[in-house]
Order: C-alpha cells, then structure tokens, then sequence
C-alpha cells in the first residue's frame, strides 16, 4: 500500500500532525520505541503558559488556546487544562526583572504585582527574607499531557490512521515520487514523509538527504520531591525565581522541580546527571524552607531548538515531498494543536489561514539563507 502520509515519530507533534492529517488522507506513523509519547513529551512539566518563547512561540501558544479550552466534541473524556497559576518571585536586588515580566505579558494572561506577603500566603515554604517582590499569572494552566497524546493516537486511528511502534525508520529513499522508509524488519511507502522525529529530527532529515536544519536538543532535569506537611499542593501555584531558570511546580501531591539547565546534547535516550540533581537539592533547601530528604523520582528529556527558538513546519525546500515539523523547543505540549493543523492546511489545503499567518515564520528556508534575517524583523515588528 502507498500511504498519503508517513509520519516519522509518535511524541506529540507526530501524533497530532496524523490525527489532523488521517481526516482526510492516509496515514501510517511510524514510532521507534515500543509506546509513544516515550521521549519528550512524556517528560514535560505539562504547563501552558502565554507568556513563555519567543515572539511566534507566544503566537502559536494563543492560538492553540481554543483547542485546548474547547477541543473538538468526543476528543478527550476530560478537561486537557486545569487552572494552576503561576507566581514568579524576585530576591532582594533582583526586583528589576519582574518589571520585564509584566511588560511583555499580554492582556489575554497579564502578569500582575503582588504583595510580598500574598506570595509567602500563595506558597508557605518560600523564605520571607527572598522574597523582595512578586508577580502571579492566573492564566497559567496544568496540561493533562497524557491525555493529550492518548487522545491524538486514539483520534488518529478513529480517523483510519495506522500507528506502528517498534519501527525505527533506518533509510528513506524515493523512487518515482513514491518515498521508502525502511525498519529493521519491513518497508513501507507514502507520498509524503512528515519528520516528526523530535531531538532525531536532524537525524531523520539527514536519511532524505536533506540539509540539516541546525537542531540543537538540550538536556532538562526534573526532579520529583514530596510538599512540606501541610501544603495544599491543589492550591499552589506553579512557582518560578527570578534571575534563574529554576521552577518548583506541584505535580500529582508533590512537588517537581527543575534546574531550568539547557544542556546541549546528542539526540538518545537522557538521563539526569547526579550534579546537576545534588545542585538543584541544595539550590531548593537555601531557596525555600524545603528539607529534601528523599528524591522520589527524577528524569531528564530533551527540548530541541533550532537558532532563532522557533519551530520549523514546512517542507524542505531541496528534497520534495518531505515536510519538517520539528524545533518545538520548550513549548511542544502547548504549540501542537495549531503546528498540526498547520501541517495539515500546509500539505492539504495551502492559503488556509493559518498558512498566511504562520508558514513564512516557521519555514525551513528562513533558517537557510537572507530570508532569514527578514522574518526575524517581521517577527519583531
Ligand atoms: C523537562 C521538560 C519540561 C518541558 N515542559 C514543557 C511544558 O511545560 N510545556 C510544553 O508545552 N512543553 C514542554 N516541554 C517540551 C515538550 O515536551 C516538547 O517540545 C515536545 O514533547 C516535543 O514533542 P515531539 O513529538 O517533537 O518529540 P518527542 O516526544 O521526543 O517525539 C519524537 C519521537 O520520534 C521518535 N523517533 C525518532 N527517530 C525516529 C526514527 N528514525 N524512526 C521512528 N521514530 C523515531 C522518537 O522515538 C520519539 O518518540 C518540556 C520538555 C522537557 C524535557
């Protein structure tokens, strides 16, 4: 059979972009690990959150905001958000950056000021005496990430889409405009190869013979720790610290915390570096009146970037018929319900209006040459 579409990974971007595209095509996904969602997306903090990225990453992120509050009838049994929050905390000296927040908040999720002792209220285990100043964003919500996902692989296949996992696409080659993904064990054959491959984009790009598109993934540690005694962690906000990437975020009646590092990385299977936990311990127990006593879980993941922060959806502009959707940084959760259904308008239906907002941002030519610089103007403008 020649499949409409193969798309290459089964993290999120792969298991939308089917679930878009399988309304109208067919689709075969093909997953390396023997479950999808393995890799970053099942690593995420699962928080949205307007005001995080880039300039286009913010766009993308309001957009997506509709699917998430009002997904389409018979998506997902639950809620995909739940309200969190998110307060941000400035020690003494460094109240100056929170003033930043606040500018670049939107009026849809404005950041606002808070008194000191409303933070100390919002979060008991911070320490008074580091906390000079606060803002919270209400906007700030909970992802039910799994349910995301499980609901994108459930609707995909509702809508016809095969999804094979254990298939580690090994080489891709075309022969009279039909593509061959070849496993260890079988072949396969579409018009189109959608490079959903997250940290192996690069990787998966490079077996079309494509030119890279300058991938970086970064390693990110997390850690999971139980909440003083007496913390309502169903009332607590997300908590970030101004003047590092550091956040502590309730997670399940826990607490996760996360050094915020962005360690570039090969493209494999990451795990947490024991100094990087035993800095975020001591960083956690100065910071807040936390004792960490035991750390009950910790993971790593990997979130890709390209140069400029911003995804890359489009077709490779050398190797037809091969469409990016990769670059989806630390904001993959948040942006896939409109990456994938600009992937589809993009391959389906070009013009739509995603295409005239987005496409000339996203591009992968914008990453290859002059226009380059001009999409970062327009993107600034
Ligand atoms: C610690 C951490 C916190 C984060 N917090 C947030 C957050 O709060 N909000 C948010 O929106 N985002 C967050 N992110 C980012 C988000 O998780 C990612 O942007 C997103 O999951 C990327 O999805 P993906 O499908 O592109 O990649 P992945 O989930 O990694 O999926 C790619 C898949 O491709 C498969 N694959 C690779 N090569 C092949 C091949 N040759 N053949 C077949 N399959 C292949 C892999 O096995 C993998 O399953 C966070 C990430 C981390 C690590």
């Amino acid at each position: 059979m020649i499949y409409d579409f193969l798309v290459i990974g089964g993290g999120i971007a792969g298991a939308s972009a089917a679930y878009e595209l399988a309304k109208e095509a067919s689709v075969l996904l093909l997953e390396a690990e023997s479950t999808t969602g393995y890799h970053a997306t099942g690593r995420s903090a699962a928080l949205f959150t307007a005001n995080y990225g880039c300039p286009v990453v913010r766009r993308i992120t309001r957009l997506s905001a509709d699917f998430f509050d009002a997904p389409p009838v018979g998506f997902c049994p639950t809620d995909l958000l739940t309200p969190r929050g998110c307060l941000t905390v400035a020690g003494p000296g460094e109240e100056a950056a929170l003033d930043a927040l606040i500018e670049m908040s939107g009026t849809d999720s404005p950041i606002c000021r808070i008194a000191p002792e409303e933070a100390l209220e919002r979060a008991p285990f911070l320490r008074a005496d580091r906390v000079a100043a606060a803002v919270y964003e209400a906007g700030v919500s909970d992802i039910d990430v799994a349910a995301l996902h499980q609901s994108f692989v459930t609707g995909a296949k509702k809508r016809g889409a095969h999804i094979a996992t254990n298939h580690s696409v090994t080489s891709l080659t075309r022969e009279a405009g039909v593509w061959c993904a070849a496993t260890a064990t079988e072949r396969f054959h579409g018009s189109v190869v959608i490079n959903a491959a997250g940290a192996w984009a690069d990787h998966v790009g490079a077996l079309a013979g494509a030119r890279a598109i300058g991938l970086v993934p970064k390693r990110r540690t997390a850690i999971i720790i139980n909440a003083p005694a007496g913390t309502d962690c169903s009332t607590l906000p997300a908590i970030d610290f101004a003047g590092t990437d550091a956040y502590i975020k309730p997670d399940a009646g826990r607490l996760m915390a996360s050094p915020g590092d962005a360690t570039p990385s090969a493209a494999f299977d990451v795990w947490p570096e024991d100094m990087d936990i035993a800095v975020l311990a001591d960083w956690i127990e100065r910071q807040t009146t936390i004792k960490v006593a035991k750390i009950e879980h910790s993971w790593a993941g990997l979130r890709s970037f390209v140069a400029d922060d911003a995804p890359v959806v489009g077709f490779d502009p050398d190797v037809p018929d091969f469409f990016w959707l990769a670059g989806q940084g630390g904001y993959g959760i948040m942006m896939a319900p409109v990456l994938a259904q600009l992937t589809a308008e993009l391959c389906q239906a070009p013009g739509g209006p995603l295409t005239k907002v987005l496409a000339h941002l996203l591009s992968v030519e914008r990453l290859h040459g002059a226009s380059a610089v001009q999409t970062r103007e327009e993107e600034d403008g």
